[in-house]
């Protein structure tokens, strides 16, 4: 999949959308979620233009990649999330329902967060 430079978060990191900014640098944004499913649900983006983290995992340079984890256990640390816990999780493709094609994590926490993955609705 190419990446589209007029997807949502795209534009948000051209500042050509507003978003509740929570930490920036050079090549990491991040902000609250727009529909938080959890007390805190705050998204992490890499700047650089990656769809998913199939594509970041082996595009990025190696200072991308640190830059980004050093920066979502930062904000987890800011955010008060380290004694009481948090999940990072990432949707890839059709079977994980990404919506967004910017590759970011969800940083989840604020609550009792229950098992991980929900089980299949019958
Ligand atoms: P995905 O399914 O791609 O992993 O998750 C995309 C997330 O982006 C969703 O949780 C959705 O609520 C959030 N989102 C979509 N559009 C916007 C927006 O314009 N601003 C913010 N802050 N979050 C958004």
């Amino acid at each position: 999949m190419s990446y589209d430079p007029n997807n949502i978060f795209a534009k948000i990191i051209r500042g050509e959308i507003p978003c509740n900014k929570v930490f920036e640098d050079d090549h990491v944004l991040a902000f609250h979620d727009i529909s938080p499913q959890t007390p805190t649900h705050i998204l992490v983006l890499p700047k650089g233009a990656y769809v998913s983290f199939a594509d970041f995992s082996q595009q990025a340079s190696p200072e991308e990649i640190a830059a980004f984890v050093r920066a979502v256990g930062r904000i987890a640390a800011e955010a008060g999330l380290v004694e009481p816990g948090y999940r990072i999780l990432a949707n890839h493709g059709v079977h994980a329902h990404q919506e967004v094609p910017h590759f970011h994590l969800h940083l989840f926490g604020g609550k009792d967060l229950g098992r991980m993955i929900k089980p299949p609705e019958k």
